[in-house]
């Protein structure tokens, strides 16, 4: 099967647990606080290790001495995204509608979390393209946080006292991202297949970011205190994962 073809399915699979997050918001089904805290600390633990394990020694070997610098580039980028042009931001249900009166505050909490989808979609593309094996553990860490991503989106629109079909457009909205993050990285590679590796030292940043600062923050404000073990549970996944990962797939 053609690569490009395997990536873009990977990449619906993504989107759809995006679109799925954003519709129990929107069917109003009791969704447990408690298993929203647990996906999020999975999610942390196994993205913190892949990045922390794999993808920055990966980079330093495939681009050098440029590769800390990518890495901190991506680190910032989410960041900037996320926390200094958007007010109000978080993962997890939005539960501040005090804070997400206006319409504007949630438009820009859309464009926060558009971005950062966006790059989840340029990690996928670029971990497969550059190793497929490392590729699909990155696969698999976003995967973890599609769902409480798209239950975010959903929550943040209601919060901000929009109909329903603007919560289901923005939590669509944001699979979209997704996609258009695994297609900007097949043009970028047609372009120049050297930048695959700039884009995946650029990922591991972006990784860094969402499990240190989208991922932890939700789960140590939580009362909830087996949430932080599993963050390490999270570690532990990501351990088992590979080993499948490399026996079924090779390195
Ligand atoms: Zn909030
Ligand atoms: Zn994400």
């Amino acid at each position: 099967m053609n690569i490009s073809f395997v990536i873009l399915l990977f990449g619906l699979v993504a989107a759809s647990a995006e679109i799925l997050g954003g519709s129990v918001v929107l069917m109003r089904r009791e969704w447990p606080q408690k298993a929203q805290e647990y996906l999020l600390a999975l999610g942390a633990g196994f993205i913190l290790a892949l990045v922390l394990l794999d993808l920055i020694p990966e980079s330093i070997a495939s681009i050098g001495a440029t590769a800390p610098l990518l890495i901190l580039l991506g680190f910032s980028m989410l960041h900037f995204a996320e926390h200094t042009v958007v007010g109000h931001l978080h993962f997890g249900e939005e539960v501040h509608s005090d804070v997400m009166v206006s319409k504007v505050a949630s438009y820009s909490a859309f464009w926060g979390l558009f971005i950062h989808a966006f790059f989840d979609g340029v990690s996928i593309s670029a971990g497969m393209q550059y190793n497929f094996p490392l590729g699909l553990m990155m696969f698999f860490a976003i995967l973890l946080h599609k769902f409480p991503e798209g239950l975010t989106i959903a929550s943040i629109m209601l919060a901000a006292d929009q109909p329903r079909r603007n919560a289901f457009w923005a939590t669509a909205g944001t699979g979209a991202g997704t996609m258009l993050g695994i297609v900007t990285m097949f043009f970028l590679k047609s372009v120049d297949v050297q930048i695959v590796g700039y884009a995946f030292a650029f990922s591991a940043g972006a990784g860094m970011y969402v499990g240190a600062s989208d991922l932890i923050p939700e789960i140590n404000r939580s009362q909830n205190r087996i949430a932080p073990i599993v963050v390490f549970a999270g570690m532990i996944l990501f351990y088992i994962s590979s080993l499948v990962v490399v026996k079924v797939v090779g390195k």
